[in-house]
This record gives C-alpha cells, structure tokens and sequence, in this order.
C-alpha cells in the first residue's frame, strides 16, 4: 500500500486531502508546524489504518530533513507528496513600512517556497535511497489563482505561488527521466481558516461572486484533484498547473 505525506494536513485543505488520500487506501503522514494534537485528531478519523503524525517547522531546512525521515520511518516508504502547508499574510505596499515588508517577504518566502523546495529535495532524496527506486512517485504542490490574477494586498504571497508553479514545472522535467510526476493545484478562495474572516467580512458577497457558481470552493473540492493527480493513471498530466476556481479566473 502507498504512503503519502501532506504537509499542514491539520486542517483546511491539507486535512481534507489526507481523509481523501486515506479514501483511496494511502496511509497518510500527516504533518502540522507545531499542532501536533490537530494532526492527531485528524489521523484518528482517517479509514484504514498505519497513518502517522509528524511535526516541523517548513521555514527550518534542518526540521524539514527530520519530518520527512520521520514520515519514511512511520509508513516504510513514501510514494506521494503533497506540499500544502502555507500562509497568507496582508502588506500592501502603500501602507507597509520597509521593515514589514521585508519581514513578510522574507517569512512568506521562507514557507511557501523554500519550505517546498526543500521539503521535495528531500522527499526526491529518500525515492532515490529506497530499494525499489523513484518510479511512480507524484509530487503535487498547492499554489494558487493568485499567482496568475495577483495580490494586491498580498504581493509575496502571490510571488510565491508563482514560485512554485514555476517549481513544478522545472521538476516536471528534470525528474521525468526518473518516472516521478510532478504537478500543481491553483485555486481560488477556499472556506479555510485562511480565509474565514475576509470570506465573513465585507468583501466575503464580492468574492463569492467571482465565480458564476457564486460561492467559493470547499477543501474537498481541491482534495479530490489532489487525490486525483495522485492515482496512477494521472501521470501524464506531469507539468500541469490546474486551475481549480469554479470559473472565476479563465487564462
Ligand atoms: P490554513 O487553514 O491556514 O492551513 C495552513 C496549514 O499550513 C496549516 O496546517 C499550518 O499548520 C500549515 N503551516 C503554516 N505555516 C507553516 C510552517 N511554517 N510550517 C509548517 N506548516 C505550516 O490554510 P488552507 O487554506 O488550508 O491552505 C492550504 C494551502 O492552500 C496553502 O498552501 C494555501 O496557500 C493554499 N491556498 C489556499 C486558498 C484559500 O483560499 N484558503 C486559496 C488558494 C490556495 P499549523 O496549523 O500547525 O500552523
């Protein structure tokens, strides 16, 4: 049986990518920052059992090495990566002062790119340490529409799923010759804790209305694409980005 392992699997989407993944038969890995009670209420509802909890913090390169060894110890080998962990956070420029604005790039990129890219170095490390070697395994990233439509008031935020579409795409290439898919998911709004507040606020009606359904999408509407690119049969959508955004972005 195939392992994966979801970063920030907790809550939001990656907690309903993990219950879609574990659906499918995987044992789920699932990882938290620093949550690790969260995980565990997660990983005790999952059908099937042999999932894992593992902790660490994405903007620390040594704690991400450990959590995805961890993860390979708990399950005995990972065939899927999901790198969804993330954050959002507001600093328009024209109210920033430089400090802040240096911080929130810094952290923003801290976790959302180089989080990622070090979390899949060593995941790409550990498929070609194992016996049976990389072939067959996915790595599928959560970016965003914002990469594509902008954020105005969350311009690193923005840069930094741009950064890992591009990611996706370089390593698309550079690990096909080890049969390893490498994907991305962009979406719209979810209803996460992400997003609870701008979605209960004022701007919540003009949001819901970017989409012709009108309403925003639920994490189960983006697990079950993950949980898709994760299927056998989806490996030559490798390089894809899918928008997942209910129509409210078309490009
Ligand atoms: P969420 O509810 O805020 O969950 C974010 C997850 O990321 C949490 O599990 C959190 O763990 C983890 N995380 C944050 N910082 C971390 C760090 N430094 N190290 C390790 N884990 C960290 O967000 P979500 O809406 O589910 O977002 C999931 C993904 O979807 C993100 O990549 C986000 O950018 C993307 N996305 C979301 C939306 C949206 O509208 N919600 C739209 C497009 C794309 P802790 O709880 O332990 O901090």
């Amino acid at each position: 049986m195939s392992g994966a392992l979801v970063t920030g699997g907790a809550r939001g989407v990656g907690a309903a990518v993990a219950r879609a993944l574990a659906g499918a038969g995987l044992r789920v890995a699932v990882h938290a920052r620093a949550d690790v009670a969260a995980a565990e209420a997660v990983v005790k509802a999952l059908p099937g059992d042999g999932h894992a909890v593992v902790s660490g913090d994405l903007a620390d390169p040594e704690a991400v090495a450990a959590f995805v060894a961890e993860a390979v110890a708990a399950l005995g080998d990972v065939d899927v990566l999901v790198n969804n962990a993330g954050i959002y956070t507001e600093h328009p420029l024209p109210t920033t002062s430089y400090a802040e604005w240096i911080a929130e790039w810094r952290r923003t990129t801290d976790v959302n790119v180089l989080g990622v890219a070090n979390t899949t170095w060593c995941f790409v490390d550990h498929l070609r340490a194992r016996s049976r070697g990389p072939e067959g395994a996915r790595i599928i990233t959560v970016g965003s529409r914002g990469a594509y439509r902008g954020e105005p008031t969350a311009p690193a935020y923005g840069a930094s799923k741009a950064a890992v579409h591009s990611l996706t795409q370089s390593l698309a290439v550079s690990l096909a010759p080890l049969g390893v898919a490498v994907t991305a998911v962009a979406p719209g709004f979810v209803d996460t804790d992400m997003t609870s507040d701008i979605l209960a606020g004022e701007r919540g009606d003009a949001i819901r209305a970017q989409s012709p359904f009108n309403r925003v999408a639920t994490p189960d509407d983006v697990a079950s694409a993950v949980a898709w690119l994760a299927t056998p049969g989806a490996g030559w959508a490798s390089g894809a980005v899918i928008d997942l955004n209910g129509a409210s972005h078309l490009r």
